[in-house]
């Protein structure tokens, strides 16, 4: 059954961000004609995960994701509102752990099992891998093997969300940010089930027909989802290359690494080579009180690079960072590293999205789950929440993505140690900043 008609007043909470965008862009496009974001930033949202120089993406799973996939990087690449920002270098997902390479390995049996194999190569050991990653000549590859995608690489994030955001406005899709676009809480009718519209830190009120609950990784401390979703952040920081350097690495592979982390060619126009390590991520633990509990509750909230720019990465990302460019990029190990922060993500226990019906509130979707991995689905995973208002998503996809309590992150759905809180470990600082005045 459709939730909304092409009539409907709808809004998008977290209208500035990956899933929020992207389902604003495919409702547009269907003829709604009454779609509002609703976000603290506007498009492209500073807060945004997919606020990034560059990300990872690609045609590289099996199964729904596969297809999906699939589909994702044929619109990246060639409809007018992504194409110039998706780059097919090809992607290197490799291990050199027992666990994570039979995870690869069925991937790729999955893949080629679909008929889908000539997108794919297994690769091992040195020669392979460096033929198809000249930048890794000088790396310590021992042990290493798993999958080269050909149908992938890497897309420009920001741009991207930018285009999306200018594509929203020229099809007329309306917004409101700062406090009166930033979600407090829910109105609801008399029967304190049916939802009305939002109230926004403001206290401003905007009425509507259905909600879309978009919020990312701020999503499970603003609306209580159950224990479904766990947030959690990761260090990035970047170095500076010098225009030779650039050249060398034009068109490089996207290198990905589930033991140490991930590296992708410089955002065009940039020197910017961006290193992220890759482990549990780190919660930061806070008392909140999502809407729909009565009592406060301690769960990880995102403490935001954009509203708290003098964070610093913690010591043991700085060293994971610093140990990833000794290992692949020997010649850069003394360079001075820039643009450090953290970016959040919500993950959910099995890395699918949670994508439904709130099973308490008439005229809620909630849309959030990114697992960490959703910036490649930009193009697509709005598709997905338009299909399920419409009432066409289909059911083994409802399924995947329903409303599912008691299936909250333990900390290690991304097949590592369970994450540790912030307030555990060293360098993370968040000194206020102190302006003197002059006396
Ligand atoms: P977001 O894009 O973060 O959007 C959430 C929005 O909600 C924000 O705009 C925020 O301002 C808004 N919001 C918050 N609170 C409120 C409120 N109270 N009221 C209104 N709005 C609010 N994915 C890939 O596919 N490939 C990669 O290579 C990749 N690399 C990554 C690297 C790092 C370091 C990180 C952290 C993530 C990476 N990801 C990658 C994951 C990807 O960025 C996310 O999965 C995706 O961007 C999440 O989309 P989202 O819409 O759920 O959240």
């Amino acid at each position: 059954m459709a939730l909304a008609n092409k009539d409907s007043r709808i809004l998008i909470v977290g209208g500035g961000g990956t899933i929020g965008s992207s389902t604003a862009l495919h409702l547009a496009r269907r003829g709604y004609k009454d779609v509002r974001l609703l976000d603290i930033f506007q498009n492209p949202s500073l807060n945004s995960a997919g606020n990034d120089n560059n990300k990872m993406a690609g045609d590289d799973s099996a199964g729904i994701w596969g297809q999906l996939g699939t589909e994702a990087w044929k619109i990246w690449t060639t409809d007018p509102v992504f194409k110039d920002h998706a780059h097919n270098t090809g992607r290197l997902d490799l291990t050199s752990k027992p666990e994570r390479e039979e995870r690869l390995r069925t991937r790729y049996q999955g893949i080629v099992d679909e008929g889908r194999g000539a997108g794919i190569e297994w690769v091992e050991g040195k020669e392979q891998i460096v033929a198809r990653a000249p930048h890794l000549a000088h790396a310590d590859l021992t042990g290493w093997k798993g999958l080269f995608v050909k149908n992938g690489g890497w897309v420009a994030a920001r741009n991207a969300l930018n285009s999306v955001g200018h594509e929203l406005r020229r099809l007329g899709v309306k917004s409101s940010f700062g406090s009166s676009g930033t979600f407090k809480d829910l109105i609801l009718g008399s029967d304190g089930k049916t939802v009305k519209g939002i109230r926004t830190v403001d206290a401003t009120e905007w009425y509507c027909d259905l909600v879309v609950f978009a919020a990312g990784a701020w999503s499970p401390a603003l609306l209580d989802l159950e224990g479904q979703c766990e947030t959690k952040g990761w260090g990035y920081a970047h170095l500076r290359l010098t225009p030779e350097e650039a050249k060398k690495l034009k068109g490089m592979a996207t290198t990905y690494n589930h033991e140490l982390g991930f590296i992708m060619e410089p955002e065009e126009g940039t020197l910017e080579l961006k290193i992220v390590n890759e482990f549990a991520g780190y919660t930061h633990l806070q008392k909140v009180r999502p809407f729909g509990l009565k009592k406060d509750v301690l769960m990880s909230v995102p403490r935001a690079h954009a509203i708290h720019p003098t964070d610093t990465i913690t010591t043991e990302s700085l060293e994971a960072i610093k140990n990833l460019i000794k290992l692949w990029l020997p010649d850069l190990v003394d360079r001075p590293l820039f643009k450090t922060a953290m970016c959040w993500c919500t993950d959910t226990v099995d890395m699918n999205w949670l994508m439904c019906e709130h099973p308490k509130y008439k005229g809620l979707v909630v849309a959030t789950g990114d697992s960490g991995q959703t910036f490649k689905m930009f193009p697509v995973v709005g598709k997905q929440v338009a299909d399920l208002i419409e009432g066409t998503l289909p059911e083994e996809r409802k399924n995947l993505w329903r409303w599912r309590p008691g299936a909250g992150d333990n900390g290690t759905a991304r097949g590592g140690e369970k994450a540790k809180d912030l307030s555990e470990v060293e360098g993370w600082r968040n000194d206020p900043v102190v302006v003197r005045s002059k006396l």
